[in-house]
Order: C-alpha cells, then structure tokens, then sequence
C-alpha cells in the first residue's frame, strides 16, 4: 500500500546516442523550445511593464505558439512536436508560480527569483515530451522521438514500466541522456527498526549523524574535485575568445560532470544505507541553518547537502520511513542536548566542549543530537513534516555507473562501513577549498 496513493515518481535516466543528422533535429528542437519560453516570458514582462493583466496558460500558448506559427518569423516552430513546445511554456508557467508562491510565503525554503530568459550558451539544453507526444521505447531499444528519430540508448538497467514522459538533455560536456519519469506502484515498505537519526551539517564533514557518525566525501571525490579546482584555474588563464580556452572548456565541462557523477551515486550509497538502518530520519532545514552558519561551511557543502536531503526525502516516503526538516531558531551548536542549557559562543576551532551540567560534548555530535530532538518533538506535533517528494533520480543500488564507485566497496556497506578513521583524520583536506 502507498501511503501516497498515487505512487512515487521516480527518474531514470540513460546515455543517447543520436546520429549526427538527429543532433542537428535535436538542436533545432533545443531551439524552438527556448524560442518559445523566451517569447512567453517576454510577452508577460511587457504586460507587466504595462500594467496590463497577467497572461493566463491558455492565451499565452494562443500567442506564442498558435499565432505565431502561422507569421513568417516564426513558422520554423512547425518544424518540432508540438509537445516540446508546450511542455516549455509549462516549465515558463511552473517557474512563475513557483515564483507567486515564494513571493507570497507559500513556499518554503529559499526566496525564488522571477523566470530568467534562457540563453544559446547555456550548459544545459533539454527537451520534454509527454504521453501525448506518442513518443515510444521500441521493441529494438531504440527510442523513437517525434520528428527526431529513433534513436540508440544505453540501457544501463532495465525501466520498470512504462514511462510517463522522457526528457531529452544535452549537457555541458556534449553528452546526451533520456530521462524518463515512471510512478511505481510497488510496495516497497521496510520492515520497521527501532533507531532514529538526526544529522547535522557538518563543518568538517558532509555530515554528521547523532549516534556519532562522521561521514567523509571518500578520497576519491576530493581528488577529482581537486582536480576540476587545478582545471578551473587552468581556464581561467587562457585569453578569452582563443582556441585554447575553448579547449579549456570542454575539459572543464566533462571533469564537471564526472566529479557530478560521482558524487550523485556515493550520495545515493549513502542515503539509502541511512534510511535502511532508521525509522526516522531528521535534517536541518538548509536555508535555516545556513543563517547562523559560516561562509565556509554553506560553499563547501549547500550544493551537496541539497541534493543529498532530497534523495533521503523521496527514499523514506519510497521505504515507508519517517522524513522531517527541521527549522531550528535556537544556536544548536552551543545549546547541550543533554540538559538544554545555551552556552557561550565557540570559535570554529572548537572542536569538543563541556558543558556545566557535566556532559561532554563533539561539537558536531550534539548539534546533531539537537537536530534529532526537534524532528522528534515536530512529528509529535505532526506539523507536516513529511511531503510529498518531487520526482527524483532512481538509486543506482544495482546498476554502479561511474567506476570509482564501483572501485569502494566502503560505500556500499552501510553507514558504519563509511566511517572509517582514515577518511575522519583527512577530512581537513576535503574541507577547505
Ligand atoms: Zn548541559
């Protein structure tokens, strides 16, 4: 049983291998798409410039791509599905209400700017077609987009059943994937254990959990993200508009996405041997605790530790688990999780402190104490902690795509097995730029 109803939605996502002629079909595509979001939210920028209605879904779809097809500027829109154009002025529609909603306090978390215009040069180019663009896995395992083709595909582990849409992505390195959303309808529920967590973000770790865990990115991610930091200077040399900072570029790009790959499957190892061991699991809320955090600490881990409470948050509604962000006014860091008392402010240094009442405490360990605390005493109070999760990445639990990851067998273990004193003694090294 779901406690969702509806199923959980997850993505899965596989290399294409498009032909030259389709690469050109799918740039073309790529273009249209922005042409349309471009014009949508132009459109509705000038009628706030003059002061006239917001636009409505419908009318918008009218202009932009209706009428427009049929003017001589904009008749090479006939030339896409017009399922990609639809689903860009979704995405434009999507962007503004997210937008309303952070404006007004609806929406939660960091305040949301208004949709930005999408560019030629950006990194990351994407296509989306729904059911109703008829798009289709064959019998032969290509997939056949509509006016693109049929194209080769990867396909690193089976789709568990049939997909509601695919989005097509070309990224920065030139690479291209399908990924495809699919709503299982499983029961995946875990038989239930007794332990809780709370994990804190830690400042020299990627995290800290509250039964004392210390979790460490594993050596092979700080030497790859060290390598794109030595890459990334490297370009920053080059003289702009030559030939070897366009060559400087790609490098960039592909050292990017492998250091992306890498940290998204030793991310899902990790929070799936987190949810599998708890009952429940509590996080800080990012854009509260990155108040009263360092500078330091959000540059090194924010990106990271987005992503990663994410997947812990789709998993526990996947495996029947309990899941709760955690808004923490007080200074979790000086307040004793053992009798509650608020201590003086510490320098960064301080690693360990006592408190008068005679604990002792790692800094780190308490905050996360803390963190467990107030998702236990929020989930007694049933303020809606647990939401339902946007669609997100599949785990890779069976199919390790990226060799390194298959390379650690630490990851793979559990928790226990990621904490291990060689990665604790060198955590200084992953932590400072
Ligand atoms: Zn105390």
């Amino acid at each position: 049983m779901d406690r969702y109803g509806a199923g959980v939605q997850l993505r899965y996502n596989y290399r294409l291998y498009p032909t030259p002629g389709q690469q050109i079909a799918l740039a073309r595509a790529f273009g249209c798409a922005r042409v349309v979001f471009n014009d949508g939210l132009r459109a509705r920028r000038e009628a706030r410039e003059q002061d006239l209605p917001y636009i409505s879904d419908a009318e918008l779809s009218r202009q932009v791509i209706t009428l427009a097809k049929a003017t001589p500027e904009r008749a090479w829109l006939g030339e896409v599905s017009a399922v990609v154009l639809q689903q860009a002025l979704a995405d434009l529609n999507t962007a503004y209400r997210n937008f309303f909603a952070s404006v007004s306090g609806k929406r939660k978390g960091r305040a949301l700017a208004p949709p930005r215009y999408r560019s030629r040069k950006d990194n990351r180019q994407a296509i989306r077609f729904t059911k109703n663009s008829r798009f289709k896995v064959l019998d032969n395992g290509r997939l056949r987009l509509p006016k693109i083709g049929e194209l080769q595909v990867r396909w690193s582990r089976p789709l568990p059943s049939a997909p509601s849409s695919v989005t097509v992505v070309r990224d920065a390195a030139g690479r291209y994937f399908a990924s495809f959303v699919v709503t299982t309808q499983q029961d995946e529920t875990l038989p239930p254990v007794d332990s809780e967590v709370g994990i804190d973000l830690g400042l020299t770790h990627f995290a800290v959990l509250s039964d004392g865990t210390k979790v460490t990115a594993p050596r092979f991610l700080r030497r790859a993200a060290r390598k794109l930091k030595r890459l990334q200077r490297a370009l920053s040399r080059k003289q702009k508009g030559s030939n070897r900072r366009r060559k400087a570029v790609v490098k960039v790009a592909r050292a990017h996405a492998r250091v992306a790959d890498t940290r998204r499957d030793w991310q899902h190892k990790l929070s799936t041997a987190i949810i599998r061991e708890n009952q429940a699991v509590y996080v800080e809320d990012l854009c509260v605790a990155g108040l009263g955090r360092t500078r330091l600490a959000k540059s090194v881990h924010d990106a990271g530790w987005a992503a990663f409470t994410a997947m812990l948050e789709y998993k526990a509604a996947r495996y029947g688990r309990t899941f709760g962000r955690v808004d923490r006014f007080l200074p979790s860091t000086r307040m004793c999780s053992a009798c509650g008392g608020t201590n003086e402010k510490m320098a960064l240094s301080v690693r360990a402190w006592d408190c008068p009442c005679g604990a002792a405490h790692d800094r780190d360990v308490n905050a996360a104490l803390n963190v467990l605390a107030a998702g236990r005493a929020e989930s007694r109070n049933d303020r809606g902690a647990r939401v339902r999760p946007p669609a997100m990445a599949a785990p890779r639990d069976e199919a390790v795509t990226h060799p390194d990851a298959a390379r650690t067998p630490r990851s793979v273990e559990g928790i226990s097995a990621l904490q291990s004193g060689e990665d604790v003694k060198t955590s200084r090294t992953a932590c400072t730029r």
